[in-house]
């Protein structure tokens, strides 16, 4: 149940596909996200123009690329899906972009890791819709400059840390993706749910909800996990008995907790007496780097309540030590 792209398989991939909002009227939370894109999208509808580029930022799983392909469907234009480690060289991105029609959509995941040269390139495509190619080689090789048609560009980034900083300025839209509430996690699995015609009790979709580190990718792969179950060991349909028995099976953590989540948790009571610890410290503790302990873990455990961001570093609460069966000891120094 990683909630990255990567380790995905290909079935998976479909089933996500298919799960997959298509409008803003079916897109369920980020309401400020999305009241705002809404306005932009009807002003450059209105104005027959190209959306500004959009930049979309936060933890994986929580809705980028949908609300990428929303933009296109929204704005009746077509999209183009790369990646930033895809692009290699400066002749893949003219490619791609040479084959944009006007005001379609070239979606760019994990923008943070596209290659410095590759990044420049894109630069005068953003700003003046111009590029420079090369054309013929040897002795006669030369550079001409060709106009492409205006478009948006949309990156999605779970590292905005990442991203430098001439990049990050050329988005007019930057938008900051935020965890899911249980009660808008559990809209989620119903209407995913209908969609792969499971009958689900109120009870079970709620209890699935608030298994899912408050991302929709994680609830609809556990929701999936669950109806097997219910339809090997019952009658088909998922009630909270087979809820509770396929995760508790599944070994999914009671506030959905993954395997680092718990180990940065554990890590900071064991060897830093709960905290204040530095980021960097648990990070080499725990063998991740500290950006993506602060990007993608980090928010959660803090939206959670069980970790605090104090002038000295990072602390764990009582809740963490309640959720990990601990025992909290004695502060030092009073
Ligand atoms: P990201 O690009 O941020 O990693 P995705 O856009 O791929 O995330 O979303 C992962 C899956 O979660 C999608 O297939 C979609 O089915 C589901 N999803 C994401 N956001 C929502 C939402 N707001 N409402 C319903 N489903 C969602």
């Amino acid at each position: 149940l990683d909630a990255t792209n990567e380790n995905f398989s290909s079935e998976e991939f479909e089933v996500e596909k298919q799960l997959r909002p298509l409008s803003f009227d079916d897109f369920t939370g980020q309401d400020q996200v999305l009241e705002n894109l809404q306005i932009f999208v009807k002003a450059a509808n209105l104005r027959g123009e190209a959306l500004d580029h959009t930049l979309f930022h936060g933890p994986p799983g929580l809705g980028k690329t949908t609300l990428a392909n929303i933009l296109a469907n929204e704005l009746s234009v077509g999209i183009k899906i790369t990646s930033g480690p895809v692009l290699d060289k400066p002749g893949d991105l003219a490619g791609l972009l040479t084959n944009l029609d006007e005001r379609d959509v070239l979606f760019i995941d994990e923008i943070h890791r596209l290659s410095p040269i590759v990044e420049e390139y894109l630069y005068s495509a953003m700003e003046d819709y111009k590029i420079d190619i090369m054309i013929e080689s040897g002795p006669n090789a030369r550079s001409v400059q060709i106009n492409l048609n205006p478009f948006t560009l949309v990156g999605a980034t779970t590292r905005s840390g990442l991203l430098t900083a001439p990049m990050r300025a050329r988005f007019g839209i930057q938008s900051r993706l935020q965890y899911y509430k249980t009660d808008l996690l559990t809209n989620i699995v119903q209407r995913s749910a209908t969609i792969l015609d499971v009958p689900i009790s109120m009870e079970a979709a709620i209890e699935i909800a608030g298994r899912s580190r408050g991302t929709p990718r994680i609830a609809n792969a556990l929701l999936r996990r669950v109806r097997d179950f219910a339809q090997i060991k019952g009658n088909g349909s998922i009630d909270i008995e087979i809820a509770r028995y396929a995760l508790e099976a599944l070994n999914v953590d009671a506030h959905g907790l993954d395997e680092m989540d718990n180990k940065i948790l554990t890590t900071i009571i064991d060897k830093f007496k709960g905290g204040p610890v530095g980021i960097s410290t648990i990070a080499t503790a725990v063998s991740e780097s500290p950006e993506t302990i602060e990007e993608v873990y980090e928010p959660f455990l803090i939206q959670q309540g069980f970790i605090m961001r104090t002038p000295r570093g990072r602390e764990v609460t009582e809740a963490a030590y309640k959720h990990l069966g601990r025992v909290k000891g004695p502060t030092q120094g009073g």
